[in-house]
């Protein structure tokens, strides 16, 4: 007789472009599905005010990953959150500062932190299934997901959003520097789902994934019974 076999956790992973919507989108699917919410960019985030408060220069990549190497962290989950605490502290508003936004590209693109921060963004697994936002979790974090999506809105639209969050930043530039670095950077994971929002509404949006996920799962919950099938003949 087959054995009813436990269900590993699931990872989605949403990655684009700064101020696409990731994390609206991802909050919203998190919320539908009961999986944890995990924003990786306030991860990295977190590394670049920590620099700043340490008086550490962002672009001397040495200084940066030997900082990486001994700041005192924990992963936390609280009310389907999972994010980084730093000397038991949670800088939540102190990472959305402009002078953080200028800071956190070099910071993420230094590759002792990206090893680092690969390795925490995957331990939050333990947490049960995960929403996963960033620029290269269906690309490196966690590419064995079949859930992958790449989110995109025409910049003027993208500027538009973050100046009715009262910020005004040089997306285009930060969005280069994230294409361009050497190591991991910024692109469509093969095999993802590419949705261009600019004229869609976050529940459309976040609609579209679901549905996706939806026959993702269908598909792929055939494919591993017909397996299942041909073990037992
Ligand atoms: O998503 P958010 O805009 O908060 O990300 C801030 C920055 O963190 C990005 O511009 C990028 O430099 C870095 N980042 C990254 N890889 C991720 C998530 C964020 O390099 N997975």
């Amino acid at each position: 007789m087959l054995q009813p076999k436990i269900k590993p956790p699931v990872v989605i992973a949403i990655d684009g472009t700064s101020a696409s919507g990731k994390s609206t989108n991802s909050k919203l699917v998190a919320k539908a599905l009961g999986f944890v919410h995990v924003d990786t960019g306030a991860m990295y985030r977190t590394l670049a005010w920590y620099c700043l408060k340490q008086h550490v220069d962002v672009q001397d990549a040495k200084a940066v990953a030997a900082l990486c190497r001994r700041w005192k962290t924990t992963l936390k989950c609280a009310d389907g959150n999972a994010y980084l605490v730093v000397d038991g502290y949670y800088p939540a508003k102190e990472i959305r500062t402009a002078e953080v936004s200028a800071a956190v590209p070099h910071v993420a693109a230094v590759p002792k932190v990206r090893e680092w921060m690969k390795k925490a963004q995957r331990e939050c697994i333990k947490f049960g299934s995960l929403v996963m936002e960033g620029r290269d979790i269906g690309t490196n974090v966690f590419p064995e997901t079949d859930f992958k999506y790449y989110l995109d809105a025409k910049l003027e639209e993208r500027s538009r959003r973050r100046a009715a969050d009262g910020i005004r930043e040089n997306l285009a530039a930060r969005d280069q520097r994230d294409s361009q670095r050497a190591v991991a950077p910024l692109m469509i994971p093969l095999g993802a789902k590419v949705i261009n929002n600019s004229q869609m509404t976050s529940e459309q949006t976040s609609g579209m994934i679901l549905a996706d996920i939806k026959k993702r799962k269908a598909e792929r919950d055939k494919a591993q019974g017909r397996s299942q099938k041909a073990e037992v003949r």
